[in-house]
């Protein structure tokens, strides 16, 4: 037995947009599919690993594309540059955009 105490999750403060237009002030400008979303631990805004849903055509050889696709704020979402991983809302800050 030991008397280790927990740490509680969920108690990181996020940042909001312009504190993370601050800590990385090399921030590139996103304008379609990604506006508004950055890894909040490197500043990557170029390709995250996103949890989609999306309609796909499925014969029996298998898919040849898919019809749209879609994710919500609690999506998962993983940083392709540092790993860093969460959901979608942990990666958006609203009017990033219009800052950088
Ligand atoms: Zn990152």
């Amino acid at each position: 037995m030991c008397g280790k105490t927990t740490s509680t999750p969920g108690k990181t403060r996020k940042l909001n947009a312009w504190q993370l237009a601050r800590k990385f002030p090399e921030l590139q400008q996103n304008k379609n599919c990604l506006r508004n979303i950055a890894c909040p631990e490197c500043g990557n805004r170029a390709q995250f690993h996103i949890q989609m849903k999306s309609v796909f055509s499925l014969r029996d050889d298998g898919t040849d594309g898919y019809e749209d696709t879609d994710f919500g704020p609690n999506a998962f979402c993983q940083c392709v540059e540092c790993e860093h991983e969460g959901k979608v809302r942990e990666f958006t800050f609203a009017g990033l955009d219009d800052l950088v």
